[in-house]
């Protein structure tokens, strides 16, 4: 799939649409989701036109790849999810409902987040 330079997330990478920034570095830029689903609900993106996992660790710089993971990590102990636990999800593509086609990586928190998937999704 192309990269669409026009997605909401380049065009919040671009600074034309804002966000509640909670980090930024070098390879990834964190913000708060716009519509929560956990009382922390942050989205990782790295900073490059990827559109889902496989492209970004097939093509991107070994750096970026390192740099966006680290941001991950970093974003998770920044805002306290270490000890309590958090959820990490990332969707790709029709059957995973991805909506915006620039990798993101969700980070949920701030509660106990149930069983990974319902059983209704088997
Ligand atoms: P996906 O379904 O692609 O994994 O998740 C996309 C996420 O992006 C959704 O959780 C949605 O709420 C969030 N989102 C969509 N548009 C915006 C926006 O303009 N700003 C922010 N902060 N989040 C957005």
């Amino acid at each position: 799939m192309a990269y669409d330079q026009n997605n909401i997330f380049a065009k919040i990478l671009k600074g034309e649409i804002p966000c509640n920034k909670v980090y930024e570095d070098d390879f990834a830029l964190a913000f708060h989701d716009i519509n929560p689903q956990a009382p922390i609900h942050v989205l990782v993106i790295p900073k490059g036109d990827y559109v889902s996992m496989a492209d970004f660790t097939a093509d991107a710089p070994a750096e970026l790849v390192t740099g966006f993971f680290r941001a991950v990590g970093t974003v998770a102990k920044q805002l306290e999810l270490v000890e309590p636990g958090y959820r990490i999800l990332a969707n790709a593509g029709v059957n995973a409902h991805q909506e915006v086609p620039h990798l993101h990586i969700h980070i949920f928190g701030g509660r106990p987040l149930g069983p990974m998937l319902t059983r209704e999704t088997l």
